[in-house]
């Protein structure tokens, strides 16, 4: 079904978001015919160029991120006719009278921030000075959003001088995925699961997001920020909400929205032995941590894992473990609902324990699975083994769609319907910083020094130990 018809405009138009993410999204939606004909992308951005000259651009990017669907040049020429192009200087004066005169009336008129947060607020306070954007226009930003609960409410204060809240996307696109939806459909769609989410079936909730590069290109940036603040504070801690949180009345963007802020207030603050930093060595080839920021002295973490609870009557005593790193033994993301064990086996030397676990995996191959436990096929006698209930879709929607553009582009497209159910409200992002803050300046105030760990490892000893302490253990990273 098509959206409305919409002027986007692209912040930023010429960086690495827009050309690997943004752009090969639109195009993708445009091939799917959600993109109206009279819909038009606008970047914007510093660089000298003029209308073809981005599209010389975007079609570089769209060849070289867009996957095989870039082959079909006809629609890709059709798709750049839609791109316009203006200099204009979030800083300054310079083409802000231009890009009035060429927005449309009577289209949806959304603005994306492609650009350092330190930018957020100029662009929009000139959008409304110059008349570019009202009370029906949407804002799209992207993460950081802050370092900090001061930073982040300086953010959300320069934004709320211009827009109102329902105006205003803050983008994490692992709530774009389609597992995470489909986590909600699962929960809430079926009467098996609800009665049994609660401490008295759940043994544990863990909550894994590895990843075998290493910090890139972004080494500078990373550096000052670290795994807590670029991952568990928005990634993890989202994930985590949709977990926990209470059925809401109704899936609207308010209500879930209310109920996911309720866990993220309920979670208790992380003893710091219960918490493990991580700096990845040298190791297969690859530079180390330090080597990589090119900063001999860093103490930043390239990895987290911690444990916390949820001081709530369905989660009490229950302990969610959340772990992320980079140059890890492999690339997963995956929540892992671990049931409790059966308190007694009647099958005579069963002596392994059993256990159902519900595993949602954001990547590779989304999906969601039930271990469940059964007789071994054949005439062996009653012996059990367990084996996953399947509710793997990744097949059915063929597997270009299973990437974080697919993400992107169903965000981009929820915006322009105006629903913001799977974005971030900004009290939603203070009250996660407020958790996360007092973690981070605890490393600070012990000058806290990061484990080390091998390149292609599941991370520090210490981690693991995390788990073992508690008889549990992580699920292994493949
Ligand atoms: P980038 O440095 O590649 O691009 C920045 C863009 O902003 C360029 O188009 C540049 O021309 C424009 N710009 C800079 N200063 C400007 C000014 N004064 N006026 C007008 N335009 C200006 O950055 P990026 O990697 O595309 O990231 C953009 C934002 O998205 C950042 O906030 C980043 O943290 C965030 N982000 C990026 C990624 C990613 O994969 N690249 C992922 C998540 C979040």
């Amino acid at each position: 079904i098509p959206v409305d018809a919409f002027d986007l405009v692209i912040f930023g138009g010429t960086g690495d978001l827009a050309r690997r993410k943004i752009l090969p999204g639109l195009f993708r939606r445009f091939l799917a015919g959600q993109m109206p004909a009279e819909a038009r992308i606008i970047g914007v951005a510093r660089s000298e160029l003029d209308d073809e000259g981005y599209r010389t651009e975007a079609r570089a990017a769209i060849l070289e991120f867009a996957g095989e669907e870039a082959t079909d040049r006809e629609s890709l020429d059709a798709f750049l006719g839609t791109l316009r192009y203006l200099v204009v200087d979030a800083r300054g004066e310079g083409g802000w009278p231009e890009l009035a005169a060429l927005m449309r009336a009577d289209v949806v008129r959304a603005f994306y921030l492609s650009v350092s947060p330190a930018l957020f607020g100029d662009i929009a306070g000139r959008l409304h000075q110059h008349g570019i954007a009202d009370k029906a226009s949407r804002i799209v930003v992207e993460k950081p959003f802050g370092r900090d609960l001061a930073s982040a409410r300086a953010l959300n204060a320069s934004l709320a001088e211009h827009f109102d809240e329902g105006q205003i996307y803050r983008i994490d696109h692992y709530l774009g995925k389609e597992t995470v939806q489909n986590l909600m459909a699962v929960r809430f769609g079926n009467v098996l699961f609800e009665p049994l989410w609660n401490s008295h079936y759940v043994d544990h909730v863990q909550i894994t997001v590895a990843e075998t590069v290493g910090v890139g290109g972004r080494g500078e940036y990373y550096d000052r920020s670290g795994a807590m603040r670029d991952m568990v504070q928005n990634h993890l801690m989202q994930l985590l909400c949709l977990i926990a949180m209470e059925p809401p009345s109704q899936f609207d963007a308010d209500a879930v929205r209310d109920e996911k802020l309720k866990v993220i207030r309920a979670l208790q603050p992380v003893d710091y032995h219960q918490i493990v930093r991580g700096q990845y060595d040298a190791g297969q080839g690859t530079p180390s941590y330090r080597q990589d920021v090119e900063n001999p002295r860093t103490h930043t973490e390239s990895f987290v894992a911690l444990k916390t609870h949820i001081a709530n009557w369905r989660w009490a005593g229950v302990p969610f473990y959340l772990r992320t790193g980079k140059r890890l033994k492999g690339r997963v993301s995956e929540i892992a609902v671990v049931f409790k064990d059966l308190g007694h086996s009647i099958f005579e030397g069963d002596e392994k324990r059993h256990r159902n676990i519900l595993s949602i995996r954001l990547q590779p191959n989304e999906g969601i699975d039930l271990q469940v436990t059964i007789k071994e096929p054949g005439p062996g006698g009653m012996r059990l083994i367990d084996v996953p209930l399947d509710m793997t879709f990744a097949d059915a929607l063929g597997p270009e769609r299973n990437d974080v553009s697919d993400a992107y582009e169903r965000l981009i497209m929820d915006v322009i319907r105006g629903n913001q159910t799977l974005f971030m409200r900004g009290d939603e992002v203070e009250a996660a910083w407020a958790w996360t803050d007092p973690i981070i300046d605890g490393w600070q105030a012990r000058n806290d020094v990061p484990k080390h760990y091998d390149t292609g490892s599941p991370g520090p000893e210490d981690a693991l130990m995390l788990m073992h302490r508690d008889g549990r253990r992580w699920r292994e990273i493949r």
